[in-house]
């Protein structure tokens, strides 16, 4: 296979013009007419990734977080990402993301997160496209039986990836809980949808203090905050599927190192 042959497949699933317009999708490093015979996919580029990569012998690496989000103007060694980028060229790794575009996709990133955090049923998106209803960011689903949040709690935490910070939650335990709304890493701009979505819980990563709780006493669903990297993680095993699915013959491997920015508390 070739490099080509498997971003033909990303691209499908992920069509980058549905990325953000700020956003920086697609290829960062590699060249098109490389052979790709195993792609590691992992959420962030950063340095313990590109080493598990060299381990493993990876000529991809798939990310959801782009490397140069705002742009560069180096590529030498004297910055962390210089050197990543430095170190994926010189060994012939590829690098590819799949950011904004992912998280709208069908199934995106919050499909992925909603299922691993329980919900069941159709998946429907919190913020849909105007143009297509099945995409969107978000996702809205149901818990399998009724449940309190305390107990929905316990399952999103065992259906995640153990990070240090674990979840927050904001709001009574004992509160009921039926409709889900769900969305993979910073979900800050999606609270009054969800509120207006009048689900029972919103489940999303870096909520800010003054957000979080005006929302809660103003009668808004129940919060749930989890780890930024462990709300994302998810897709990691979708997206090799859909490699998988495609026919296109490459070995995946999704990275189980932790890089979410939190690792410690005192
Ligand atoms: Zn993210």
């Amino acid at each position: 296979m070739t490099l080509t042959n498997v971003i033909e497949v990303l691209e499908a699933a992920y069509p980058p013009g549905r990325a953000e317009s700020w956003d920086a999708v697609g290829l960062v490093s590699g060249d098109p007419a490389q052979e790709v015979r195993r792609v590691l996919l992992a959420v962030d580029p950063v340095a313990a990734v590109a080493e598990e990569a060299l381990d493993w012998g990876a000529d991809l690496i798939v990310t959801h977080h782009p490397l140069y989000l705002r742009g560069t103007t180096t590529v030498a060694a004297t910055t962390p990402k210089g050197r990543l980028i430095r170190t994926l060229i010189k060994n012939d790794v590829a690098l590819y993301t799949a950011h904004t575009n992912a998280d709208v996709a069908n199934p995106g990133v919050s499909d992925a997160l909603a299922r691993a955090v329980g919900l069941v049923g159709d998946l429907v998106p919190l913020k849909p496209f105007p143009d297509d209803p099945w995409r969107g960011l978000g996702r809205i689903g149901e818990v399998a039986e009724g449940m309190t949040l305390g107990e929905f709690a316990a399952q999103a935490a065992k259906g995640l990836p153990r990070t240090f910070a674990g979840l927050r939650v904001a709001g009574e335990p004992s509160r009921p809980v039926a409709r889900v709304a769900v969305s993979g890493g910073a979900g800050d701009s999606l609270l009054a949808t969800a509120a207006a979505a009048g689900v029972d819980v919103f489940l999303t990563a870096d909520l800010r203090h003054h957000p979080a709780s005006e929302f809660v006493e103003s009668g808004g669903p129940a919060l749930i905050d989890a780890a930024h990297w462990a709300t994302e993680w998810p897709w990691l095993d979708s997206a090799a599927s859909i490699l998988h699915a495609s026919g296109v013959t490459v070995e995946t491997r999704v990275s189980a190192t932790v890089t979410d920015a939190w690792t410690r508390g005192y």
